[in-house]
């Protein structure tokens, strides 16, 4: 044990927070990062199915991330990948990353050429068994400036084609661009099973999306003081096309808020939607199972 082990106390930030009370009826997190989070991902499913996390749907965000999402499914049950190149891994592939966000460390500019290439990896990867999805792909507008918006917007089009070849949900990041990508959604058509992962469009646009079919993935920034748009359109969405998610690393659910977020949270989060839609936690979770297993096939 350290010598500081005494300060990893209630209030300490950087501490993960406690188990919650276990979930009645089983539920997956429809969208988590596994390889982002502290420990093993032993532990991690363990410790998640521990409180009725049973299933996790691991994201991949570029190609080394997107082959270790479908060998983490092809060996654990309770595990489903998805594959893709993150909406702002993309104009990297194209322009360059000096700055080395990306996992695969900084990078030269490959162009199209580059990009292409890629994407036919990402392809590859979405015929295997355990790739239950395509994503996240979709448009920022948050951390892409415009000189990436071209790449970013090609990509985004060549997942939606890919889901729909293969039969796949398609996962969408949308940040501050809800627009967008309902426009390239219309423009394309979407696969048949969609996803909002980490939804921040509010109640208007939760009816669009109630319209068009498309699943909304409420993750713990649904908690927030300052997220009242996100419970309204929570509220108003139909009940079969919510889900839940941690997006974890990011997103800790409050009181927690600012602290490693992990699988385990998913209770927290569920009890939160719960008061919001005024419905019995038992009643959610089995809505939340049911509409998870339906909008990624397994
Ligand atoms: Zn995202
Ligand atoms: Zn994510």
């Amino acid at each position: 044990m350290p010598s500081n082990a005494g300060q990893t106390s209630k209030g300490d930030k950087n501490a993960a927070p406690p188990l919650p009370a276990p979930l009645r009826v089983a539920v997956a997190d429809s969208h988590t990062h596994l390889d982002m989070q502290s420990g093993t991902v032993e532990e991690g499913l363990a410790k998640a199915a521990s409180v009725g996390v049973t299933t996790v749907v691991q994201v991949g965000c570029d190609i080394k991330g997107s082959q270790w999402a479908a060998e983490i499914a092809a060996a654990h049950d309770s595990v489903h990948a998805t594959v893709a190149l993150h909406p702002n891994e993309a104009p990297r592939i194209v322009h360059g990353d000096p700055d080395g966000w990306s996992r695969q460390g900084a990078r030269e500019p490959g162009g199209d050429a580059a990009l292409d290439e890629a994407l036919a990896e990402i392809d590859r990867l979405a015929g295997l068994p355990q790739v239950k999805g395509v994503g996240e792909t979709g448009l920022d507008h948050f951390r892409t400036g415009p000189e990436g918006k071209a790449a970013q917007e090609r990509s985004f089009r060549a997942h939606i084609e890919i889901a729909k070849r293969h039969g796949k949900a398609l996962v969408i990041h949308d940040r501050e661009a809800h627009a967008d990508v309902l426009r390239v959604l219309k423009e394309e058509g979407a696969p048949e099973r969609t996803v909002f992962h980490c939804y921040s469009g509010d109640a208007a646009m939760a009816e669009i999306c109630a319209r068009e079919g498309y699943f909304m993935s409420f993750a713990g920034n649904v908690t927030f003081k300052n997220a009242q748009n996100l419970r309204d359109a929570l509220a108003v969405a139909p009940l079969e096309l919510v889900l839940v998610e941690t997006d974890a690393p990011f997103l800790t659910p409050a009181p927690y808020r600012g602290r490693p977020n992990a699988p385990y949270l998913i209770p927290v989060t569920v009890r939160a939607m719960a008061a919001v839609r005024g419905i019995d936690e038992d009643a959610l979770a089995t809505a939340l199972a049911a509409n998870t297993a339906r909008a990624f096939g397994y």
